[in-house]
Formats: C-alpha cells, structure tokens, sequence
C-alpha cells in the first residue's frame, strides 16, 4: 500500500473542497488523486491491490448525519447516499413499494460487506475483471489507458457481452443501479458549484475508446442521493450466479411492471452480469407494453434484451442464461399479489 494522506470532512462543503484542492487538473474521477471514502469496501480494496493510488483520501462518514436518510414522501422516494445497503434492504417500506431496490441489495455481497457499504459507493464500485484487479498484468486499457485487453483473448468468461468495445469487455458488477436504471431514477451531485442533478442512466460511461472513463462526474464531485417518482410494488431482481450466496452475478434481470387484467401496462426491464454498464432493455419493454402477458411474450421480450449481445471465446453461456433469467423474472413480477 502507498502513502496517502487522510482527512475526515466535517459538512459537504469541506469535502468538496478538500477533493477539488487534492486533483490533478486531468484527472477522471475513477484515478483521482483525491478519493472520498464511505464504506471503503471497494476504494481500500483496490489501494490494497495497487489498482487505485490515491495521495489524498476524504472521508465522508461524517455527512452521514444528513446524507443516510430514506425517505418516501407523497409517493416518491429519496436515498440519501451515505445509506447503508443494509438499512435500505431491511427497510419494510421498500420491502413493500420497492421489491426490486430491497432484492438488488439483499442479494448483493455478504452482510457485513451490506452493513459498512453505501449506496454511493456501491454505484461507482470498479469491474471485477481479474485482469484490472492484477497489476502484474501489463495491458488492461482500463488501468493503463492504451495498453491493450487481456481479457480480449484471455479467460472472458465473466465478462460482457453487450456494451462492449475492443478496448473493453469488462462487466459493470453491481447490482442496485439495475434496479435505479429500471426505475428511471434521478442521482443527485453535489460539487464545488452546488447541486445538480440527472438521470441515472446517463452517470455511467461505456467503454468505446476510453475504458477507463466510467462515469459522468468529475473530480470534487459527490454523488448525495437517489430519487424515484412513483412506487413499484410489482417488481423483482433475479440474480443467476456461481453460487446462490456472496458472489457477482453471471446475469441478473431487475422487471418492474404495471399489469392489469393480464394486460401488460407498462413494462421496465434492465440487465445485470452482462453489460459494461447497468444496462436498459428498451426493446424488450417495447414488446411488452400493452400485450397480454403469456409466455410466449416472456421469450420474445428476452429474445429481444439479448438481440446485440456478442459473445466471445468463454462467455457465450451468458446469453442463453440471460434469456431465461429474463423471462422468469418476467413470470415472477406479473405473478406478485399486489
Ligand atoms: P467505497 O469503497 O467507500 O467507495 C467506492 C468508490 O466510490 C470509491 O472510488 C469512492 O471514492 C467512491 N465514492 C464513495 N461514495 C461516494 C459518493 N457519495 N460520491 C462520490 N464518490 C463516492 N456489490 C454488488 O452489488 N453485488 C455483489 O454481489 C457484491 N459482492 C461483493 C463481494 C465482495 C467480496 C466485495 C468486497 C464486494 C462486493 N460487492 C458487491 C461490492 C460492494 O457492494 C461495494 O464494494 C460497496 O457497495 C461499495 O460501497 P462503499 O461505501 O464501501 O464504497
Ligand atoms: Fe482491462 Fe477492460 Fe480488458 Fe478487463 S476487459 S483487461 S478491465 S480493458
């Protein structure tokens, strides 16, 4: 592990400040010289590993004050981002309107990994590619912007198969922005200049030619919460993966659906496990809408979710079991007693 300075920011305006101060002008978030910490289960891993080398490292703890709540208010909710991914999953009132925000969480990691890990955190976590998270590796693009891809020629099996580029194939691995993404959820960031807010959908970066810019913010940005307008209590997050506890998925499917009398009225499908980024099926919404649900309808949706995936030498499974987790998590969410 290198050196790196610690400094513990007393309100947001201090962490701000102290982030902008401690980066580089060039910096993308993901290398910034200056790196908040929350739960700290992804950053000090990563320092650990040698991946992340921060000098400067803020500790934003203690805005948890007013930064932890979970809020449902007239029918919409708020995150704050220093929420702990267990409160959020234990919450009864997600339990009830947001299944598909408790299940991403529930199933994610380990309970003591939930207990430290926060919301913000768990959005910007880094792929779990083994070729970035090795240094004795030379050509990862991600780490080493132009050094090439591993993984392109090498063990892919875990890797994606929609979002990809020939500089990056690496699975986002989260499991709660599919959830976000499915719900059209709005990030709020708070930087030097104030608040701002956008879609979730647009925070992160595919790969392209630059693999190692992931997301939209910048140095001295924080991510403060999350807000959802409406409620879903006919949602599910279904997660295939290794092993049924403490592991990434291999595919995920996060549904939310409005039906009513089997017709379905309106539909939210978004993928995990098998895209570079938290990943929208459209197309496979847009059959869905205003059809009777039957089974067949259920295939041809996740027919249509995988219609632009590309395999590679090991992952090509991913498609075949993308599909069906797709199509059962479509039968699960229209079966829910709501
Ligand atoms: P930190 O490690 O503190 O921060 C992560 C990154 O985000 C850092 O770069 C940090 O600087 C930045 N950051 C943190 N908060 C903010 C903020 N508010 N604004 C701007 N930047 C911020 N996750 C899953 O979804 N599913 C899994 O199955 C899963 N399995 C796991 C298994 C293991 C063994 C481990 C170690 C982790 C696993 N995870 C899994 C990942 C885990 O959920 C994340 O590490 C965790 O959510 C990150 O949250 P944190 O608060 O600890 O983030
Ligand atoms: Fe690096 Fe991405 Fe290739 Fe993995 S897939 S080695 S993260 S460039």
């Amino acid at each position: 592990m290198r050196p790196f300075s610690y400094q513990r920011a007393t309100d947001a305006s201090s962490a701000v400040q102290a982030l902008a101060a401690a980066a580089g002008a060039n910096d993308v978030l993901t290398e910034a010289a200056a790196q908040p910490l929350a739960g700290g289960t992804t950053l000090v891993d990563l320092m650990k590993l040698d991946v992340m080398r921060p000098t400067a490292v803020v500790d934003i703890n203690p805005l948890a004050s007013t930064w932890s709540a979970i809020a449902l208010d007239g029918g919409n909710l708020r995150l704050g981002a220093l929420a702990r991914m267990s409160d959020v999953a234990a919450n009864s009132e997600i339990q009830r309107s947001y299944p598909v925000i408790a299940d991403s969480l529930k199933l994610a990691a380990s309970q003591q990994l939930r207990n430290m890990a926060s919301l913000g955190g768990n959005v910007l976590q880094r792929t779990r590619c083994s070729y970035f998270r090795d240094v004795s590796y030379g050509n990862c693009n991600k780490r080493s912007p132009g050094s090439g891809c591993a993984a392109l020629e090498g063990v892919n099996r875990s890797h994606a198969v929609l979002g990809t580029s020939e500089q990056c194939i690496a699975t986002y691995p989260g499991d709660f922005a599919q959830a976000l993404i499915a719900l059209d959820a709005t990030i709020e960031i708070t930087g030097k200049s104030g608040v701002r807010s956008m879609p979730f959908a647009q925070l992160h970066e595919q790969p392209g030619k630059s693999p190692h810019i992931e997301t939209k913010l910048v140095p001295g940005e924080l991510i403060s919460g999350f807000t959802i307008a409406g409620q879903w209590p006919r949602s599910v997050y279904l997660k295939a993966r290794d092993r049924q506890s403490y592991e990434f998925a291999l595919a995920s499917a996060a549904i939310a659906l409005d039906v009513e009398d089997g017709l379905v009225r309106d539909a939210r499908v978004a993928l995990g496990g098998v895209a570079t980024t938290p990943w929208r099926a459209h197309e496979a919404e847009a059959l869905l809408k205003g059809q009777k649900f039957d089974d067949g309808l259920a295939q041809r949706a996740a027919e249509a979710a995988f219609a632009g995936a590309r395999a590679r030498q090991h992952n090509a499974f991913k498609i075949a079991l993308g599909k069906r987790v797709v199509a059962r998590a479509l039968h699960q969410a229209v079966a829910m007693e709501v």
